[in-house]
């Protein structure tokens, strides 16, 4: 149990957002792979909302300021309220490095649920298209997915043996497409558009989700309705962009390239 309350403009930017503020306590801390950390966060709010919803994570920028970094929720065990954040921690930024040094024990400002893209329930498949950033939202959401179904993963990667994976219902029909990134650069989108061209999408109706750097799902979005996908079946949500750093409120910078 957490005594201590959350900064005042957390408690209000939750009233604004109509969701929760809490000040949670670090239940663990570790690295899962080169590029990738695995936070667990326990608190006494309802913030883990549904597949698909994200938290807010006051954190302090190497000038002291304090920013805000929105992650989405990997699992939640409404037994205990302790929820699991995947963070990828492979460039230098505010949340990489909070992620990196915190431990087991720490309290962190908390506002959450947040996120306007559930899973699309109605969809016969779901095809979750991005990079690592995206990989937590992407499994807690096939997870949900009801039996049968169908989920298709294509994920780039930048070391292949980074390739996190999940426990899914037997009754799911699961392709994983992981994509090496060979060194190009982040916001060139050529790996994960060959990633999707060696898929065939099936032919009854489904729902792809673009979570990752802001200008690859641009280019993904637009091959995704070249190959005869409705604008209503995307969900699109840039996470970052390659280059600049997330405003203080936790939103990649969307004006022009
Ligand atoms: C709704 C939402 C949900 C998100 N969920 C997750 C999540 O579950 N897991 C997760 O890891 N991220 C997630 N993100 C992205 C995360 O909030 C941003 O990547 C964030 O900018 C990282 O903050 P930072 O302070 O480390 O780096 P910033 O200060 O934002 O950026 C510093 C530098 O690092 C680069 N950079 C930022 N992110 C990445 C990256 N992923 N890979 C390579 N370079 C990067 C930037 O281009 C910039 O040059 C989410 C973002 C949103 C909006």
């Amino acid at each position: 149990m957490v005594n201590s309350t959350p900064d005042n403009s957390s408690l209000e930017l939750a009233r604004r957002l109509h969701a929760s503020a809490a000040l949670c306590r670090v239940v663990s801390a570790q690295p899962l792979n080169t590029s990738m950390h695995e936070i667990v966060l326990s608190g006494d709010a309802p913030l883990a909302g549904v597949p698909g919803n994200d938290v807010m994570i006051r954190v302090k920028d190497a000038t002291g300021r304090f920013v805000r970094r929105r992650y989405s929720v990997r699992a939640h065990d409404p037994e205990t309220n302790r929820v699991t954040l995947w963070i990828v921690t492979a460039h230098d930024g505010p949340g990489s490095a909070w992620a990196r040094s915190c431990q087991a024990g720490d309290e962190v400002d908390v506002v959450g649920p947040r996120g306007k893209i559930p899973l699309a329930a109605d969809a016969d498949w779901h095809v979750f298209i991005g990079d690592a950033s995206g990989l937590g939202a992407f499994y807690r959401m096939a997870q949900s997915i009801e039996v049968p179904g169908r989920a298709i993963f294509i994920v780039e990667l930048d070391n292949a043996e980074d390739a996190l994976t999940a426990p899914f219902d037997e009754g799911l029909g699961v392709t994983g497409i992981f994509v090496d990134r060979n060194d190009r650069a982040r916001n060139d989108p050529s790996g994960l558009l060959s990633g999707l061209a060696a898929f065939a999408l099936p032919p009854d109706d489904g729902h792809a989700y673009l979570f990752g750097e802001f200008s690859v799902s641009k280019v993904l979005r637009d091959a995704l309705l070249d190959r005869g996908l409705r604008d209503e079946q995307i969900s699109r949500k840039a996470f970052w962009r390659a280059g600049r750093t997330n405003a203080e409120h936790g939103e990649p910078d969307k004006g022009d390239d």
